[in-house]
């Protein structure tokens, strides 16, 4: 089948062009100006732009938690991020105490079995580090996982210690794996908690009192400092602040392999946001916490000058209230999800939606507002993170053999955002009543047209596993 997309401007990491481009199949096979294909089925994108499909590289869908379940599975997240524009995302696939990684992976294909409508891939997180576990790190490549995970934080429960973290990376340098770090203190983090809860400090605010930004800084330049003796790159995910950044900054002056990723909420979002009232707060909850004006500013600022290489989103949305039944789908569905904190931050599930959030408000708040451009923009959303999980030059960009994942973007479209329009499961958005200019108005993922305005074509069990390579940065 051959599809034509007419008198669009495309726009790549690199390049601004006004050019045609012929979808055959499943792939881009041509790029020109005045394409004339007979037989092609012709798509115009007068005024419109063509972009790579977004790439999401930290999501957690259909997450099991103490209690509950993010509540997005890998159909109705799947259908949230190609309304919002990306096509291909990367979730983690959590090692269970004394499981093998192998097994691990497989739990989260089953997930994602029959459901999938985008590409996705998975890195695996390591929370029992045996020998035997240890030496399965090498064979994992062969299953297309070549970024292993793990947590300094969720002390007693996914937290590691420094020899688990500096034994990984030591074996992950070997092997061309790329290790990414959830770098937060958890053992001063576990004593303040402990501290608040004495206190009857219970509050969703305490959630970010607890975790406070040096506890990150601290962790993100002794995760730096392994990773560097061992001679491994590194990714840390979900930075959150200033002080977090400049250790990255330092050690990427420095020539070292050290990459990190920002979230759409931390752009926005400040710890005043969990002290509103009537336990709004909570909606708001996610590990690292939101910050200060003074850090949205700071990350604007590194995302500009490519002190940090990705926006992700950390999806992992719960329900506000619970105990209420929406419709999803013209499906009942009611999921436990933020009340089960109230009374008690602690038990308060931690994430937030996002997922198809992403590059709408990405596109409006950044390259609408002139802080970063629109080729920044595909580089941060799609580009980097399919140079540095292995995807590039298939996914992320728009180049004759890649894969045709392309989004036909209307930057003069005005939407309102919110629950109403994002096709999250959950019933919540915070971005609610946000008016965005700039939306996708068609979807593809490897030629298949999944969004056409507010038309939904995905089918369950379309979206491929992607086997991965190893980090091209
Ligand atoms: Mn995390
Ligand atoms: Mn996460």
């Amino acid at each position: 089948m051959l599809t034509l997309i007419k008198n669009g401007t495309l726009i790549t990491a690199a390049d601004t062009i006004p050019a045609d481009v012929l979808i055959e199949d499943e792939k881009i096979s041509l790029i020109g100006r005045d394409l004339k294909l007979p037989g092609a089925q012709v798509i115009d994108a007068t005024g419109k732009y063509v972009l790579p499909g977004g790439i999401d590289v930290h999501t957690h869908l259909e997450l099991y938690v103490k209690d509950t379940v993010s509540s997005d599975d890998f159909y109705t997240g799947h259908k949230a991020a190609a309304f919002g524009g990306t096509t291909t995302h990367i979730d983690f696939a959590n090692q269970a105490k004394g499981e093998s990684l192998h097994q691990a992976v497989d739990a989260w294909h089953k997930r994602a079995h029959g459901k999938a409508c985008i590409d996705y891939g998975f890195h695996v997180t390591i929370t029992d580090l045996t020998d035997d576990v240890l030496n399965e790190i090498p064979t994992l490549a062969r299953d297309g996982v070549t970024t292993l995970k793990l947590l300094m934080a969720y002390k007693g429960a996914f937290q590691v210690d420094d020899t688990t973290l500096f034994k990984t990376l030591m074996k992950a340098a070997e092997h061309g794996m790329l290790v990414m770090v959830h770098a937060e203190n958890g053992n001063a983090i576990d004593v303040l908690i402990k501290e608040a809860v004495a206190k009857k400090n219970l509050d969703p605010i305490y959630h970010a009192r607890t975790r406070p930004f040096w506890a990150e800084a601290e962790a993100t330049l002794r995760a730096i400092a392994l990773a560097a003796i061992a001679g491994a790159p590194l990714y840390v995910v979900h930075m959150t602040c200033e002080a977090s950044v400049d250790q990255l900054r330092y050690a990427r002056a420095r020539g070292l392999p050290v990459m990190g990723e920002t979230c759409l909420q931390y752009l926005f979002f400040t710890e005043d946001d969990l002290a509103r009232p009537n336990f709004e707060g909570a909606k708001y909850v996610c590990s690292p916490p939101m910050r200060t004006r003074r850090d949205n500013d700071a990350l604007w600022h590194a995302l500009a000058n490519s002190d940090l290489q990705v926006v992700s989103t950390d999806h992992c949305p719960f329900f506000f209230d619970g105990t209420k039944t929406i419709e999803y789908e013209g499906r009942p569905v009611k999921i436990p999800g933020k009340e089960l904190g109230r009374g008690d931050f602690t038990k308060i599930p931690n994430g937030v939606p996002g997922l198809g959030d992403r590059m709408i408000v990405l596109w409006s708040e950044g390259v609408g507002k002139g802080r970063i451009s629109a080729n920044r923009f595909v580089e941060l959303t799609a580009t980097n993170p399919a140079k540095i999980f292995g995807l590039y030059p298939r996914k992320g960009t728009i180049a004759a053999g890649s894969d045709a994942d392309l989004v036909i973007w209307d930057p003069a479209m005005k939407k309102t955002l919110g629950v109403a329009t994002s096709h999250h499961r959950t019933d919540y958005n915070l971005y609610e009543g946000w008016q965005m200019t700039g939306w996708p108005e068609k979807v593809f993922v490897r030629g298949h047209l999944l969004v056409d305005g507010d038309a939904w074509h995905g089918e369950p069990g379309g979206g491929s596993y992607l086997k991965r390579n190893h980090s091209q940065i």
